[in-house]
């Protein structure tokens, strides 16, 4: 029982030394086990995580000022599934990942 007020004493230090926007992607923060919300006695614990293949979403002018050339914004999407261990309930946490990508000479 320590172990969880210990945790989420952390959570909450996490939380007020970051501003809101970063929050935005699906408030995804999760730094340790959280209870189970159906039994309230297993923690949920991490499974699996899949990661989609990336796959375009934009273009921006260059960050490196290469004239009349676009890089290009990738996303993937990350699935990360949670399991009870005590009544073996899974839920399952979404969000994505974004990156610039050079694919120009
Ligand atoms: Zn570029
Ligand atoms: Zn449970």
């Amino acid at each position: 029982m320590k172990r969880v007020i210990s945790c989420l004493v952390g959570t909450i230090l996490l939380l007020s030394s970051i501003s809101f926007s970063s929050l935005a992607t699906n408030g995804g923060i999760q730094t340790c086990a959280s209870l189970c919300g159906d039994c309230n006695r297993g923690e949920m614990v991490q499974t699996s995580i899949e990661r989609s293949s990336w796959y375009s979403v934009g273009y921006i002018p260059c960050s490196y000022n290469k004239p009349n050339y676009n890089d290009t914004i990738k996303r993937r999407t990350i699935t990360t599934v949670y399991e009870c261990t005590y009544c073996h309930r899974g839920e399952s946490n979404t969000h994505y990942e974004e990156e610039v990508v050079h694919d120009h000479p």
